[in-house]
């Protein structure tokens, strides 16, 4: 990402940060103090900086959708970030609304973002087995959605800016969905969601909390493609999710 060449460009990252920060600030997260500045301060901040993005991205814009399909309203044709002009679709989610497993992974690559929907590369497909014929469930069953919902450029890492503008969006999704346990593809989403740098070989299999739904790190599917003998761990993983949820699988 180029610095901010303008006044105005600076001005709408200074609305995006803000508007991030409520939002997180609304959550509880991150720890960010529950005071909320006062009604003149924020009079004052208001009129110093000029919002070229209006209410669109603000925290009560997203908090206030009540169900997946009022947020992909409400997330409509986004603009938020610099991910926008290099995507063919925008890749929400796809499943059960009410699934109480959802899957998320770091972001799509080609052939999500040219079918719009999460997991449907080679990845995806040892993904649907893992979850059909590892778990036996059906893949309609469960939710699955990425921490970033437009592709980068050449599959390259989500920047921290992205995951500000994006993340609030895999947020409400969980919180509308209201899952019991989350599992976290790969190291990019794990870091992402619980806010470390720890590797992934050493969070993985344990149990975590995500804003109270049970969260398990395991191996992204396309690592596994590139390292199939770790297919072990991930299914030792899986097995983990399938006892709490109480699922009795088949083999993996
Ligand atoms: S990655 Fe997220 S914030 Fe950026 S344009 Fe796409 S939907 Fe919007």
């Amino acid at each position: 990402m180029g610095a901010p060449s303008s006044q105005a460009e600076i001005a709408g990252l200074a609305v995006v940060l803000r508007a991030y920060v409520e939002y997180q600030r609304e959550l509880g997260v991150l720890g960010f103090p529950p005071a909320r500045p006062s009604a003149a301060a924020t009079a004052e901040h208001a009129t110093a900086v000029p919002s070229p993005i209006p209410d669109l991205f603000s925290a009560s814009g997203v908090g206030a959708t009540g169900s997946l399909d009022e947020l992909r309203a409400h997330i409509g044709d986004c603009r938020r970030c610099k991910l926008a002009p290099h995507r063919t679709h925008l890749v929400f989610g796809v499943g059960n609304p009410r699934a109480r497993l959802v899957f998320v992974g770091e972001a799509p690559g080609r052939d999500e973002d040219v079918q719009g929907e999460p997991f449907v590369g080679r990845a995806g497909q040892l993904l649907t087995e893992i979850i059909t014929k590892g778990m036996r469930v059906r893949r309609e069953d469960v939710y699955i959605a990425n921490v970033i919902k437009c592709r980068p450029p050449d599959n390259r890492n989500p920047e921290p800016d992205e995951v500000a503008s994006c993340e609030p969006f895999l947020r409400r999704q969980l919180e509308l969905i209201g899952p019991e346990v989350v599992v976290a593809l790969g190291k990019f989403a794990v870091q992402t969601l619980l806010r470390t740098k720890a590797p992934i070989t050493q969070l993985r299999g344990r149990w975590y909390d995500y804003h109270g739904i049970r969260l398990m790190p395991t191996f992204h599917p396309a690592y596994l493609l590139r390292n199939p003998a770790d297919k072990r761990l991930v299914w030792e993983d899986i097995q983990k999710v399938m006892r709490v949820l109480g699922i009795a699988g088949g083999r993996a």
